[in-house]
């Protein structure tokens, strides 16, 4: 049993996509399970369109998890179990203000809180529980002198007066994550939680939780965290681009999440084989958005539909004077190697468009040929502006196409022609490799979108 425990406060992002596909896939390869369970357990910034969100996104990476929970279903017992390590000592309420608790736990100074008795930190808790205070949290009783700072007394409970996507008003005081995912993962049977490495560190206080509170254990394994070049890989900064307009959206292709990449022609297929190739190593290093991409574009060259198109702005027209009809339409593969990909029907005529590069090269008497159709003679050839209009004669029967120069072109018709337009992007931000401490709003590519 593996679960995947996304924090319902955004959409998922590549890096997820990574942790979801090895929680599941590996399940899946022992027979065994894997539970989607939403990390829920701060109001503040979660919300059900994230929640319903990310479940989109499996259904899209084909993840269906054997069951769905949240962090939230299990306030009631998170919260007797630390009533008793309260009871046992483990835990004590303290009301150090934050800024003195986070350079107590810098320097190693136990808190003078740590000198309650067990009666007067259950009444703490409770008064937490029922709002009657904001000051409090409760705090693991371990080591102030651990050389692994974000071991000395972790906060274990703290208050939050903000209503709850699920539970509403119930609660006024949440559990943290150090608390929750050791118990929850024991109840719900999770046998091997993988974790990504930053947590290493926590792995002690994550086996210490379990077994002072008797629970059965689960084995943790941890695996590196996706990076990649230029690309902001959390929720939380994601979210800042999408509020102050820099995309259009979770959604925008620019973006790393699900939505994106998929809307920018990625396949589940090339993420799959890119993930389970990382593995479960621990070598964290900064990839390459070229090495997904290249998977991809082995997947979809041997069958995607093959089209072609002029720059609008670039167009130069061409008469072949020895065709008689305005247009007419003929069948051609949509796939110069796979017939199954099926047909389209090209129109060919008697004024057409070529790129102004080609126009620019061609002289007048040279042969030249026309993709997919014939060589042409060109006749004349009269420049207007930076512009240039050909004519020409086609000779179909002419097969060698030895020492021509091929020419893409579409027919000059405005009745069959259609206007797209291709969009080409950048990356969002102009650092290749972010830092933790890395300022994203001042790293905002603002030239990110080419029409
Ligand atoms: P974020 O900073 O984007 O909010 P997170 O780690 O806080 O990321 P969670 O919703 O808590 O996001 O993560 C759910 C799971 O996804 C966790 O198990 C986490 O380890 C994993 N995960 C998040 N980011 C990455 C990443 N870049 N590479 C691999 N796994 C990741
Ligand atoms: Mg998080």
């Amino acid at each position: 049993m593996t679960r995947f425990p996304p924090e319902p406060s955004g959409y998922l992002h590549v890096g997820h996509i990574k942790a979801s596909m090895l929680n599941y896939h590996y399940a899946k390869m022992y027979g065994g399970k894997m539970i989607l369970r939403f990390d829920d357990t701060n109001p503040i910034t979660e919300k059900l369109e994230f929640v319903e969100n990310i479940q989109t996104d499996l259904k899209t990476l084909e993840i269906v998890p054997d069951k769905v929970s949240y962090s939230s279903d299990f306030f009631k017992e998170i919260q007797d179990y630390c009533r008793k390590l309260i009871q046992d000592g483990n835990a004590y309420a303290d009301d150090t203000p934050a800024d003195k608790m986070k350079e107590e736990r810098d320097v190693g100074t136990e808190s003078k809180c740590r000198a309650f008795t067990v009666e007067e930190n259950l009444k703490h808790f409770e008064d937490m529980l029922a709002g009657r205070t904001t000051t409090f949290c409760i705090r693991a009783k371990l080591n102030m002198q651990n050389p692994v700072k974000c071991l000395r007394d972790p906060v274990f409970y703290r208050c939050k007066q903000e209503p709850h996507h699920r539970t509403g008003s119930t609660y006024k005081a949440y559990p943290t994550y150090d608390l929750t995912v050791p118990i929850v993962d024991s109840l719900e049977g999770v046998t091997h939680a993988l974790r990504t490495v930053e947590y290493r560190d926590r792995n002690a206080l994550y086996e210490w939780v379990q077994k002072v509170l008797n629970l059965r254990t689960s084995k943790i394994y941890d695996f590196s965290k996706l990076n990649l070049v230029s690309t902001v890989l959390s929720k939380r900064k994601l979210k800042w681009f999408v509020e102050n307009g820099h995309v259009d959206g979770w959604n925008d292709p620019r973006f790393p999440t699900v939505q994106g990449i998929m809307r920018k022609g990625m396949t589940v297929e090339a993420l799959k084989e890119f993930m389970l190739e990382q593995g479960p190593s621990r070598n964290t290093s900064l990839m390459e958005w070229d090495k997904i991409w290249a998977n991809n574009k082995q997947i979809i060259d041997p069958i995607a539909p093959r089209y072609t198109c002029i720059g609008k702005d670039t167009a130069c027209k061409l008469i072949i004077e020895n065709v008689s009809v305005a247009t007419e339409a003929r069948s051609q593969p949509l796939h110069p190697k796979n017939p199954a990909v099926g047909s389209k029907a090209v129109i060919y005529g008697r004024e057409c468009y070529i790129e102004r590069d080609d126009a620019q090269d061609i002289q007048e008497g040279e042969k030249i040929t026309m993709m997919k159709w014939g060589n042409v003679v060109i006749t004349k050839k009269v420049a207007e502006g930076s512009n240039f209009t050909l004519w020409g004669n086609l000779d179909e029967a002419d097969k060698d196409f030895k020492k021509t120069k091929k020419v893409t072109w579409i027919a000059a018709d405005p009745a069959t022609t259609v206007e797209i337009k291709l969009v080409e992007y950048d990356h969002l931000i102009t650092k290749a490799k972010i830092e933790e401490t890395d300022d994203v709003e001042k790293l905002v590519n603002k030239n990110s979108r080419f029409e």
